[in-house]
């Protein structure tokens, strides 16, 4: 296929050298070898089992209360080489970087994951206010250049989230959980098609999973058979 990083040189977007791809050779390999993939991880949420849950194929949190989603696949730990290529695309605003973590993407984990029979993929929405001050949805723009077959249809307008003022990463647990129970809804037109489909949702990161297990409540509530969650960077358990 044309491509026109071969075209031009570009910096890599973890160790900035200039060479001729998005990401280098030896980037890809380091990553390669740091993913997620060469773990056992739980099958449900992703998190790394620990030694006593290695056993079984869920982690003990997924095990007591078994998540809405029935798999999640994420390519690296949060603290990985690519923590830094995000954080340029995220808060840098780096849009080209959306390229490149796709790139790394593509090549460690679409030809692993082709055997899943998908129908619909969905990025974790942004708010509108947000998505103004940020000027795009991370998600999305790597989202939109994964590769996962020609017949899935990538619906970025499908799920839409409410703003809320309260930062995430400061409230409390419970209040947490009430906050994102009223955060997401379905664009109308859309919902009825979500009935009997497998739905992958994307998201850059995943911490306690409560995020993507509130949207995965509401595709099953709509009648989707399952959802399955592709995440770039996954936060492990503190040890
Ligand atoms: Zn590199
Ligand atoms: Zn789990």
């Amino acid at each position: 296929m044309f491509s026109l990083a071969k075209l031009l040189p570009s910096a890599c977007i973890i160790c900035e050298a200039f060479q001729d791809d998005l990401v280098c050779l030896a980037c890809l390999k380091k990553l390669s070898n740091e993913a997620l993939w060469n773990y056992e991880c739980c099958t449900q949420c992703g998190i790394c089992l620990t030694a006593n849950e290695l056993q079984a194929v869920d982690c003990d949190d997924c095990q007591i209360e078994p998540p809405h989603f029935d798999a999640s696949y994420c390519l690296a730990s949060y603290d990985s080489s690519l923590q830094k290529a995000l954080h340029d695309l995220k808060y840098a605003k780096r849009t080209s970087v959306a390229h490149g973590l796709a790139r790394a993407w593509n090549v460690i984990l679409s030809s692993r994951l082709s055997d899943l029979e998908i129908d619909i993929a969905l990025p974790v929405p942004l708010s509108q206010t947000k998505l103004c001050e940020r000027g795009f949805n991370q998600s999305w723009e790597i989202a939109k250049r994964i590769d996962c077959g020609n017949h899935i249809e990538k619906l970025p307008r499908a799920l839409l989230r409410h703003h809320h003022h309260q930062h995430q990463a400061l409230a409390s647990k419970v209040m947490r959980y009430q906050t994102i129970q009223e955060m997401f809804y379905l664009e109308h037109r859309y919902a009825p098609i979500f009935k009997d489909r497998t739905i992958i949702v994307f998201d850059d990161v995943m911490t306690s999973g409560a995020t993507l297990n509130e949207i995965a409540r509401i595709l099953k509530d709509n009648g989707a058979s399952r959802v399955i969650n592709w995440v770039l960077l996954r936060t492990q358990q503190p040890q």
